[in-house]
């Protein structure tokens, strides 16, 4: 990975964001702010996933009132989530409105394209009541939602233009950086700012971000937005932000997905995790590598094998955790053959390398490299799954 793009450091609710701290995990809830319970209960259950800032929809006065009940709930329960309040159009009414709300909300996200006024009265507003609460703000632009005189130069002629990708990319940028000169002409600090700029194609987000991120040092949000829903969604957001955190770009995440059914969200905070620990950056469970497996593999004993051990991980991660630490970092391998078994095995901390099609029917098992032990038989799961408790309980710093 390149080395990360120096920025500043934002401080939200207690979340450090930024080049000099971990990319952080966030996510929004769809509940209707105004049911507090559902709202909060949702907020829980994505912070108890590892979304580590939760973003809420604050689009009228009921919502806005809800902010303070959630907060409540919250607080009652323990759990410290930093909030961040989603405004669109009448952001500026609403914190003047509702100055409790203003001050327990950690961020405001603010969309320059919408917040309704050509001379930045609105977000004047905002960035005003932002200051006065000492609090980070979004600016979120979102090709989407361009104002009317970055559209303008779309059109010549009156004709579309054939530039028309590029001159939405630019104005995009543009519109966000002024923004974000503007607020700090009005004394918000450049430590108070993050950017966002928003598109749904792969290649555009990687270009917009590539861009903006030489031209300026606030930490920037990454998104594909309206990502769309299923593997071509997941698949299209991890492209885009693997990419991108791959060469430095990002400093906290966020994947948008069309949810299966309302009120399940912890899909994308999976996903956000996922691409973490696929690039090294953040390993969250134990990782197991186990082969696709091809015509030398003699069974489906290793599919079954890798999905023992994946249910063993998840039935156990509670109590690893609050027993040991780091035992998150541990890496196991499954492999179905000698072709690559024992080279993967010895990678691994702990590895088994099954037998193939005409291989002698045993299972050699390497720990840190080493061959310790050959399984064979109907207890190979039993024996294995023993060997990586075994391990963990002797590699593994107890807790208390
Ligand atoms: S390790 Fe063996 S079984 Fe698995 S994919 Fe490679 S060659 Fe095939």
């Amino acid at each position: 990975m390149d080395k990360r793009r120096e920025t500043y450091d934002v401080d939200v609710g207690g979340v450090k964001i930024g080049s000099s701290h971990p990319i952080r995990i966030q996510s929004m809830t769809n509940t209707q702010t105004e049911d507090s319970i559902k709202t909060a209960s949702q907020i829980k259950e994505l912070y108890d996933s590892g979304s580590e800032l939760v973003r809420i929809t604050v689009n009228n006065e009921e919502s806005a009132k809800s902010v303070i009940k959630i907060k409540d709930i919250l607080v009652k329960s323990n759990y410290n989530v930093p909030l961040i309040g989603d405004f669109h159009y009448n952001g500026h009414t609403l914190l003047t409105n509702h100055p409790e709300t203003a001050s327990i909300l950690d961020k405001y996200r603010v969309n320059p394209g919408n917040v309704g006024s050509s001379d930045n009265k609105n977000f004047s507003e905002i960035i005003e009541i932002a200051k006065n609460n000492n609090k980070a703000i979004r600016i979120g632009g979102n090709w989407g939602s361009l104002n009317k005189t970055y559209l303008e130069r779309t059109v010549v002629d009156g004709k579309k233009s054939e530039d028309y990708e590029d001159i939405i990319k630019n104005a995009l940028i543009e519109s966000v950086l002024k923004s974000a000169e503007f607020a700090e002409g009005l004394g918000l600090s450049s430590d108070k700012i993050i950017l966002s700029c928003k598109v749904s194609s792969v290649s555009q987000l990687v270009d917009v971000y590539t861009d903006i991120a030489k031209k300026c040092k606030y930490p920037l949000h990454l998104g594909l937005t309206e990502a769309g829903m299923g593997d071509e969604a997941m698949v299209s957001s991890v492209a885009a932000l693997a990419i991108l955190i791959n060469q430095g770009i990002g400093d906290t995440i966020r994947v948008s997905l069309t949810p299966d059914q309302m009120g399940v969200r912890t899909k994308e905070v999976e996903v956000c995790k996922n691409i973490l620990s696929s690039l090294n950056l953040k390993q969250f469970k134990p990782k197991v590598v186990s082969c696709p497996g091809c015509g030398r593999t003699s069974s489906s004993y290793f599919i079954e094998l890798t999905k023992d051990i994946n249910k063993h991980i998840e039935n156990n991660m509670i109590r690893w955790k609050s027993n040991y630490k780091n035992v998150e970092n541990i890496n196991i391998a499954v492999m179905g053959c000698i072709v690559n078994g024992p080279g993967e095995s010895k990678h691994a901390n702990i590895g088994i390398s099954l037998p193939g099609t005409n291989e002698s029917p045993s299972a050699p098992v390497y720990v840190d490299g080493e061959k310790v032990t050959t399984l064979r038989g109907d207890a190979i799961k039993d024996d294995f799954l023993g060997i990586i408790e075994n391990y963990i309980d002797k590699n593994y710093e107890k807790i208390n």
